[in-house]
């Protein structure tokens, strides 16, 4: 296997970004797109080293499964989020098995602070220490929140002023926070990608990071332990 990633990374190699499309390598540093084709990256695993722990914890349980080295990074006493047969909605929609996670029992009440925990301590372990980003409210609420555990890492955010409601990030040294007036949510992202090129820093990506995919991937995980049959599908 193919060491790809920072020093602390190459010793253990447990997982490594790789391009979706061609699957070569990403550099060690934070690598949304492919170099070589330019399509998005994402984490690949060992999964003959990958071990279901036993843990409440999700970061525990599922750590083999997260492309993070140091566990505290991540939230700690962290419990699953409940995941509830929806017998009532099931039945009007014609699916009798229908259930659904409840992931407002999440610190600031939504499923972004799995993105959050998982992201930011990839990124600081990708060599990541100011980073920009983007939102309406959700993520980067969870963010701000989060970031108290990565202490490298400094978040430059950007927030259309109609959405500043929405936006619970107070300001400290570690939070840099711009509302933009007259600006669209598209206007704050460009305005973010602008900042990060003009001062050396790390456009965050969005959806294309592949460590918040990775850290959304934890409610499906607890949930497969949760339902007590396969799942069909995940919406
Ligand atoms: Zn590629």
């Amino acid at each position: 296997m193919t060491a790809a990633a920072s020093p602390s990374r190459a010793a253990v190699a447990r997982f490594r970004t790789v391009c979706f499309a061609c699957r070569k390598a990403a550099a060690p540093s934070f690598t949304a797109f492919c170099s070589d084709c330019g399509a998005m990256t994402d984490v690949a695993y060992d999964l003959s080293r990958v071990e279901v722990r036993e843990s409440d914890d999700p970061y525990l349980r599922f750590r083999d499964l997260l492309p993070v080295d140091d566990v505290r990074l991540l939230p700690e006493r962290t419990l699953p989020t409940p995941t509830l047969h929806a017998a009532k909605l099931g039945d009007v929609l014609g699916l009798p098995w229908l259930h659904l996670k409840d992931e407002t029992k999440d610190p600031t009440g939504t499923t972004k602070d799995r993105m959050a925990a998982v992201a930011l301590a990839y990124l600081q372990e990708c060599g990541v220490r100011g980073f920009c980003t983007s939102s309406t409210g959700n993520s980067s609420t969870a963010f701000a929140h989060a970031i108290e555990r990565t202490p490298a890492l400094t978040m430059y955010l950007f927030t259309a002023e109609q959405f500043r409601d929405r936006v619970h990030a107070r300001a400290s040294e570690r939070v840099v926070h711009f509302l933009l007036r007259d600006a669209s949510f598209v206007d704050a992202a460009q305005a973010a990608a602008d900042f990060a090129r003009e001062h050396g820093l790390v456009a965050e990506q969005g959806f294309f990071n592949p460590g918040r995919r990775e850290g959304l991937k934890l409610a499906w995980l607890e949930a497969v332990d949760q339902v007590t049959r396969p799942i069909d599908r995940y919406v």
